[in-house]
């Protein structure tokens, strides 16, 4: 299966909008932080507060602690407290105990019935505010998890992530990044050195911080880090707003909207096309680390050093 079905919503002017950014080297372009993001502020309104009449989880192959029936009976008649994010992972905290969605590629939530049946694996039906709401899952990568208590969802999260993208401190982040030797553009994406980007963000985080891919994660400066620090908010918050990036028949807004964020972006997908920094043409390469996806930067803005060529070893140097 390839699409997910939700290429009949992309209208011809969409699909020509869409048309001139690369293919992401014919792999599915992942939920990350902002995406999940803009799901959990969708739906916040529909679903908290609201009580679960009846839960119709439709696909045990999904479900990690607990069979089918035990999901449908343990949130049957529970009032759902908080709809929250941890990472690219959506928290349903409920009154009776926490369901942990994994959207991994290509799962997502409606509040308008979805146009595949046959790809939908829960279905909330609400007493208020809003009678349904249905969590789809086209190729079923996802996982839809049950905890008795908020310990163990973050035990679980904590297991295989670090801090969250948008909640990192930067010493906490310069720490990760002194440990490892490996590029800085696979470092960002592990989940263990921080939970939330993928490789969309990375690249923009990268070449808002005028850091190159490949360079080695110790080798970077206090000053670098700080800008890739920074660059992780704003690029972040900027995606959020903008309601997260949709690309070809991947994820949609809850109400199966595009997310805006690749209209306004400076290097991913936009090979060849003019950096907005310096006009120089944005390349797409494969880096170690990340073989199996592109890489995009801007050459002149994004240089390729030697790691001992940093500014203090130029001319700073104390007499
Ligand atoms: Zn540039």
């Amino acid at each position: 299966m390839t699409n997910s079905g939700l290429i009949l919503m992309t209208s011809p002017i969409e699909r020509a909008r869409l048309g001139r950014y690369d293919r992401d080297g014919g792999t599915r372009v992942v939920p990350e932080l902002p995406e999940v993001e803009t799901m959990v502020r969708g739906l916040r309104p529909a679903m908290e507060g609201g009580r679960i009449v009846r839960l119709e989880p439709l696909d045990a192959s999904m479900l990690v602690g607990g069979a089918i029936n035990d999901f449908a009976r343990r949130a049957e008649g529970a009032t759902i407290e908080s709809v929250g994010r941890r990472g690219k992972w959506v928290v349903l905290a409920l009154s009776t105990g926490f369901i942990v969605i994994q959207p991994r590629m290509t799962g997502g939530f409606w509040l308008t019935e979805p146009e595949r049946p046959e790809h939908i694996r829960l279905r909330f039906h609400l007493e208020q505010p809003r009678a349904m709401v249905w969590y789809c899952d086209a190729r079923r990568l996802g996982k839809i998890a049950w905890h008795d208590d908020r310990e163990s969802a973050q035990t679980a999260f904590a297991r295989s992530h670090g801090p969250d993208a948008l909640e990192i401190t930067r010493g906490e982040l310069a720490r990760a990044l002194a440990r490892t030797n490996r590029g800085i553009k696979p470092t960002l994406m592990d989940q263990k050195v921080t939970a939330g980007i993928g490789n969309i963000y990375a690249d923009e985080i990268l070449h808002a911080s005028r850091i190159h891919p490949e360079r080695s994660s110790a080798t970077l400066s206090r000053g670098e880090i700080e800008r890739i620090h920074m660059a992780m908010g704003t690029i972040l918050a900027r995606a959020i707003e903008l309601e997260g990036s949709t690309f070809d028949a991947g994820y949609r807004t809850v109400l199966g909207l595009e997310g805006g964020f690749l209209a306004q972006n400076a290097v991913y997908g936009r090979a060849n096309l003019p950096c907005p920094s310096c006009a120089r043409p944005i390349q797409k390469t494969k880096i170690a680390g990340l073989m199996a996806r592109p890489t995009y930067y801007c050459p002149g803005c994004q240089r390729a050093r030697s790691p001992g060529a940093t500014s203090s070893a130029r001319g700073c140097r104390r007499p």
